[in-house]
């Protein structure tokens, strides 16, 4: 059987994106509501999001900008972070995970 190297059981490693907002100066207030304390959905098939590119005719384009996605605890104002630049390295395996399917 072919291994395809397609990795799985990837999710964002919460204390390195933090790492990295500070390092860039991102603050933690939100903009909407004040409050500073945001969720990154983390389950085990999800690892961030993506946004749909687009071919200019308003249909969808067949991939789209990776992002990690994060929401306000308390107004649930959404926000991303484009997974490009070194901020992709927030993706990590699990380890010991079932391989999936
Ligand atoms: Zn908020």
């Amino acid at each position: 059987m072919e291994d395809l190297n397609i990795p799985k059981n990837l999710y964002i490693n919460v204390e390195k994106l933090e790492s990295f907002l500070s390092e860039k100066g991102v603050s933690n207030v939100c903009p909407s509501c004040g409050h500073d304390k945001w969720v990154v959905p983390n389950a085990s098939v999800v690892a961030g999001g993506v946004i749909p590119w687009g071919t200019g005719t308003g249909d969808p384009y067949m991939m789209g900008l990776p992002v990690v996605i994060m929401f306000c605890a308390n107004c649930k104002l959404v926000r991303n972070h484009a997974l490009l630049d070194g901020l992709e390295d927030v993706l990590e395996e699990r380890d010991g995970a079932p391989s999936g399917g």
